[in-house]
């Protein structure tokens, strides 16, 4: 039976350890780590994931702000905010929710952001570092991966990893982190997406699946090696339940570990946020 991966076991012991750090930092420089994130028009789901980000800020003792626009606004009118948190001494992070609706281009957004405080890596400055191999901050997502990876002692290196999906937020950025010359990277990798044919014949060479597709559990028994690590970035809700991208019953005795969705990767991944918040405060001090 494969190990089962307690992300949000994981989640608690890195905020304990990071609640302590940034009370060092509040009593080192006098100074409160501050987030802000700006939301256009949000949803009901983007709401609720503005509000998780807020009880991690709690959990911490990082501030937080929040900047709850109409659709109205119009693109210069954003930037102008995003400036102004720009030069705010008080504020380390910036966060903007995606989508925008669609009269706002969101790549000039992710422009806009302060690369030293863009908490998320979506600033194509911050990208292209990341796939240089020197980056500022990695992504929350895929930093949440690597992060449990490390934690669990799994063998990266050499190791053949196949990761499903390359979308900007995880697949590609997964890939980044994991090919970078350095411990608890320098995987051996092959990045499947939409396009590619015969996904099983790459998943079944896997040593690592890391599965980052949206479609609930498309990765079946026969299309994970025996021994393999999965690590299933999937959300997906069926049924008013949420489940992963692997078929995770299937696979449970024919894998050699396994996160769970849900109480796998997501409640690591506003912990890194977290992370990056705190990292981004002390390039404010300087
Ligand atoms: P996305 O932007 O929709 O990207 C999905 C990727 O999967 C794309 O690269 C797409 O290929 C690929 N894909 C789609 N159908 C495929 C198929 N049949 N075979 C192989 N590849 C296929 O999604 P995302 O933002 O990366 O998110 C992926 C999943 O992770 C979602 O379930 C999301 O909810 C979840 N997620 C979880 C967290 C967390 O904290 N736990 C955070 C973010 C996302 P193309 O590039 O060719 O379109």
């Amino acid at each position: 039976m494969a190990k089962i991966i307690d992300g949000r076991k994981i989640a608690k012991e890195i905020n304990e350890s990071l609640k302590a750090k940034v009370e060092d930092f509040i009593n080192k420089y006098k100074i409160t780590p501050k987030l802000a994130v700006v939301i256009v028009e949000g949803d009901p789901a983007s709401l609720f994931y503005v509000k998780m980000i807020s009880r991690a800020c709690e959990k911490v003792s990082i501030d937080f702000e929040k900047h709850n626009l109409t659709g109205k606004i119009g693109e210069k009118e954003l930037i102008k905010l995003i400036d102004n948190l720009n030069n705010d001494k008080k504020i380390c992070g910036i966060i903007v929710q995606v989508p925008l609706p669609k009269h706002i281009n969101q790549e000039r957004i992710q422009e806009a952001v302060n690369p030293s405080k863009d908490v998320d890596c979506f600033n194509p400055i911050n990208m292209g570092k990341l796939a240089l191999g020197k980056p500022e901050f990695l992504p929350c997502t895929p930093y949440a991966v690597y992060e449990l990876m490390k934690r669990e002692n799994i063998v990266v290196e050499g190791k053949h990893t196949v990761i499903v999906g390359r979308s900007n937020i995880v697949g590609r950025p997964m890939a980044l982190i994991l090919l970078q010359k350095k411990q608890h990277s320098n995987a051996t990798l092959t990045i499947c997406h939409s396009r590619t044919n015969d996904l099983a014949h790459y998943t079944r060479q896997a040593d690592i699946l890391i599965a980052a597709v949206g479609k609930p559990e498309i990765i079946k028994r026969d299309m994970v090696k025996e021994g393999a690590v999965i690590i299933d970035v999937g959300t997906n809700e069926v049924e008013g339940k949420l489940v992963g991208d692997v078929a995770y019953k299937e696979v449970l005795d024919k894998a050699s570990v396994i996160t769970p969705v849900p109480g796998g990767i997501g409640p690591i991944t506003n912990v890194m946020l977290m992370k990056n918040t705190l990292k981004a405060a002390g390039k404010l001090v300087d």
